[in-house]
């Protein structure tokens, strides 16, 4: 009969400072299926390192260990959680049961890495509870118990999954005598069920319960006795939950159980987490609302651009915007611009002289704007009456009749007088308000005087004298583009004056560049929103990896009852993230709030918190949250079961 456990020549050795000590050497051992056995000797002997090594905690450095036939040293990690947690029930001396979780939970925990459903694993746990007399214990904490009903809790977590070796390192060694003898009880109940029991102890009057007693001397066998005549029970098919569930049902109620553990442990820390997330929330909110700034910037200025319409181009004397020479450039002229107006591929041209000048109504007198321009000119700039009618003389009258902006009538003629009919004296030249348009101030870059526009025949012959344009503004026929419009009006121009001694802009090339500018502009100011969240995911790991410090035992624990690599990673993984989205959730809020108070303050650059910004910052939030998590889940999912289960 194949023996379950077989020991050839096992040795296993530890270095610690250059020195070597020899803790098991040379060890043949065999147990039988049913068999319940008792590893004697005196401490330092060996026993647990022994122990150990049966359950897969550790792995010996000489020799073989043969389970069911088949060499262990050839299992990789998952292959050694799987038959841990399939073949083995652990009880320590300290118990080892989580502090957090209620004795049910407790038991439940070997359950979980099976992929067991909630409902049967409670449904087990409550039984196996009961059978070893806590039902009136199942939802009572560790620290709540008394060492021998803890003890009982870590006997039931071994029968979780079945069982069927029960590894017990000195069970009954913290415990009083009367409580030693109910564990024990318990123990020989279990092998008279069929469970096979390996049970560490010191202590002779414990060992004597055992059919067979091991000891121990020097790393050494010395004796292996009969203690009775032996009875070897048949296993009674024990109950073993394993493969029950499906790969993916198994994952996904893996998953969902890494991310309760994650939520627990963020909850049990709420101050830590919170100020954890601080960094997180600062970055993400910087992050969303410089996005929001950038747009909300460049929405204004190309609301300005568009207001000077689409397919127009700007003319200006001169060379460029640093030709200092251009105040003498006289050449470009109402001529200029009625000679534009025949060619086919424009559609309105409006001269725009300029000057500054008093608006005097009744006894009001205001410094305002004087705009001399052509009807076509409300055209290309896109601004439409609110009130009146344009200019009834079009471009070839001096009539002395004004359009003026929603500021003028405001500061001069309040909510409940129309201005129109009445009689607006610009530098003492007395205008009849003919039409009235929309607000005009207020914007970037924009003049926030009082503006009024006259005929710029008016302009030339009444206010400035001088033929000079500073300016003429054309729109485009739209099938023929800007860009092409732009190129026929220079050849025009230059062939007219013989010379190219103009300038034009054009509102695509202007948009282009403002454009360009502000993403610049957000780049930079994001870069900086990166670097905040750059410390705060640094901020999240360091905490992380004191938390996997603080937890090496509950890591151990785990991965003793079965818990793979992957389920240690995904449960620090999903509480990095959950800490980072959470923080990512109240710095997207916070954006919200930012751009709201900076809407009620009113500042010239409103902040639009679009879902661009939203989602960069949602998006940003996971990834730092899994840049920064995998090295301490890596870290977590990398100790030894054995090192992490005796930190203590
Ligand atoms: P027992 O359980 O019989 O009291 P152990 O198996 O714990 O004895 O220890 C046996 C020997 O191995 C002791 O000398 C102990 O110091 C040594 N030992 C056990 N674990 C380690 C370890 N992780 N590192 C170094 N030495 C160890
Ligand atoms: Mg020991």
């Amino acid at each position: 009969m194949m023996h379950l456990v077989e020991l050839r020549d096992l040795g296993r050795s530890f270095t610690l400072g250059g020195e070597t000590v020899e803790a098991l050497r040379g060890i043949n051992l065999e147990i039988k299926r049913g068999e319940f056995v008792a590893l004697v000797g005196a401490s330092g002997s060996g026993k647990s390192t022994l122990m150990n090594i049966l359950g897969c905690l550790d792995a010996p450095t000489a020799g073989t260990y043969l389970f069911a036939g088949q060499d262990v040293s050839a299992l990789g990690q998952d292959a050694l959680a799987e038959l841990r947690r399939r073949h083995f029930g652990f009880v320590f001396q300290r118990y080892h049961l989580l502090n957090s979780l209620s004795a049910v939970s407790n038991v439940e925990l070997p359950a979980i890495y099976n992929g067991v459903s909630k409902s049967r694993r409670q449904a087990r746990a409550e039984r196996l509870l009961a059978q070893l007399g806590l039902e009136d214990r199942l939802h009572h904490r560790p620290m709540e118990m008394s060492g021998g009903q803890q003890q009982r809790v870590s006997i039931a977590r071994a029968l979780m999954n079945g069982g069927e070796i029960i590894l017990a390192d000195e069970p009954t060694g913290s415990l009083d005598s009367i409580n030693g003898a109910i564990v024990l009880d318990h123990l020989k109940t279990l092998h008279v069920e069929g469970h096979t029991i390996v049970m560490v102890t010191h202590d002779m009057g414990v060992a004597r319960h055992a059919d067979r007693i091991v000891e121990i001397r020097d790393g050494q066998i010395v004796s292996d006795r009969r203690n009775v005549a032996t009875v070897t029970h048949p296993s009674p098919g024990l109950v073993d939950l394993a493969g029950e569930a499906g790969f993916l049902t198994s994952f996904l109620r893996r998953t969902s159980e890494a991310a309760r553990i994650a939520f627990r442990s963020i909850a049990a820390h709420r101050l830590r987490s919170a100020l954890t997330l601080l960094g997180i929330v600062v970055g993400i909110m910087s992050l969303a609302a410089v996005i929001g700034l950038g747009e909300g910037g460049q929405a204004i200025v190309l609301d300005q651009i568009n207001r000077l319409g689409a397919n127009s181009i700007s003319i200006f004397p001169g060379t460029g915007w640093d030709d200092r020479n251009a105040g003498n450039v006289d050449t470009l002229t109402p001529d200029d611009a009625a000679a534009l107006a025949e060619q086919s591929y424009i559609n309105s041209v409006s001269p725009q002289a300029w000057d500054t000048g008093q608006l005097t109504f009744e006894s009001t007198t205001v410094d305002g704007l004087i705009n001399g321009v052509s009807n076509a000119y409300f055209d290309i700039a896109q601004l439409p009456l609110t009130q009146g009618n344009r200019f009834t003389g079009g471009e070839n009258r001096a009539l002395q009749e004004a359009i003026i902006d929603n500021n003028i009538r405001r500061t001069l003629f309040g909510n409940s007088r129309s201005p129109i009919g009445e009689i607006l004296f610009v530098k003492d030249v007395p205008f009849v308000i003919v039409g009235a348009i929309g607000e005009l101030g207020g914007s970037l870059g924009q003049d926030k005087r009082p503006q009024v526009f006259i005929p710029h025949i008016s302009m030339i012959s009444r206010i400035s004298g001088s033929q000079r344009l500073p300016e003429i503004v054309v729109r485009i026929n739209e099938s023929v583009g800007t860009d092409v419009g732009e190129k026929a009006v220079i050849a025009f121009l230059e062939k007219r004056h013989g010379t190219r001694d103009f300038f034009t802009y054009n509102s695509d090339g202007i948009r282009r560049s403002i454009e360009k500018t502000t993403r610049t502009l957000s780049m930079l100011l994001g870069s900086v929103g990166a670097v905040t969240l750059l410390v705060g995911g640094i901020g999240v790991m360091n905490i992380m990896l004191v938390t996997i410090t603080e937890r090496t035992n509950e890591i151990g624990l785990r991965m003793a009852v079965g818990a793979r690599t992957s389920d240690i990673m995904l449960q620090f993984l999903i509480e990095t993230l959950a800490i980072t989205i959470m923080g990512g959730c109240a710095g997207v809020a916070l954006a919200f709030g930012l751009s709201a108070l900076i809407h009620s303050i009113g500042t010239p650059i409103p902040m639009v918190i679009s879902w661009h910004a939203v989602s960069v910052g949602c998006v940003m939030a996971i990834v730092v949250g899994a840049v920064f998590g995998f090295l301490p889940a890596k870290k977590a999912a990398r100790l030894k079961p054995i090192d992490a289960l005796s930190r203590d």
